[in-house]
């Protein structure tokens, strides 16, 4: 599968924002934004205009995309099926986005960075329910645990994770005990506990044009 390999740093300055896809060092003076708050390229300083109409619905996807880690074609198949769900397109896309394994477990903390908690799924390192799954995209419900398997709660990366992420905050729809390196789906995301600053109708009205 196709994925970026560049400097992820790089992706948070040509949207201009903090995608947070480098834990802990996002959180630090040494965040590229804080340095360079400017898009990346010869021209990255030149490029002050504002951004109109379909620029910014683009640059809005965009954001998504990177913010989650997925890839053109799934975020599409992820627009259809909250487009034919019930209620508001834009909340619904956001929610299936939030609402996925890897994201599940990088909020609860066990992975510093979503990529990461993406690895840590590929890799078995994760169970739900007791069982182990390995699809990052796979759709956790209600009452449904996230655990760290077993053997792997001495490993180092997930401890120090766990660890730093103590400061970040769990979100309001999971609840983590974090002496277990577990956490439980205690409902299901609503767009008020889904803390981003996108503006999703934006995405809504790139896709429909
Ligand atoms: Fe983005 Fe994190 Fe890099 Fe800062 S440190 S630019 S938030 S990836």
């Amino acid at each position: 599968m196709a994925r970026y390999t560049g400097s992820v740093c790089r992706l948070c300055r040509r949207e201009r924002m903090k995608l947070f896809l480098k834990g802990d060092r996002c959180f630090k003076e040494k965040c590229a934004i804080e340095r360079r708050a400017y898009p990346p390229g010869q021209h990255g300083q030149r490029r002050g205009r504002r951004t109109l109409g379909y620029g910014l619905q683009l640059r809005e996807k965009q954001r998504v995309k990177r913010i989650y880690g997925v890839l053109e074609r799934q975020f599409r198949n992820y627009f259809k099926k909250a487009d034919r769900k019930k209620g508001i397109t834009g909340e619904n896309l956001l929610i299936a986005l939030e609402s996925r394994l890897d994201n599940a477990v990088y909020s609860l903390g066990f992975g510093a960075s979503r990529s990461q908690a993406r690895q840590l799924v590929r890799h078995g390192h994760i169970h739900v329910n007791g069982q182990k799954v390995t699809i990052p995209s796979f759709e956790v419900s209600v009452n449904q645990v996230v655990s760290v398997k077993e053997s792997s709660r001495k490993n180092d990366f997930i401890r120090a994770s766990v660890e730093t992420a103590r400061g970040r905050g769990v979100p309001e729809w999971l609840e983590l005990d974090a002496e277990n390196f577990t956490g439980k789906v205690v409902s299901m995301p609503v767009r008020d506990q889904i803390k981003i600053p996108i503006q999703e109708q934006l995405i809504v009205e790139l896709y429909s044009r």
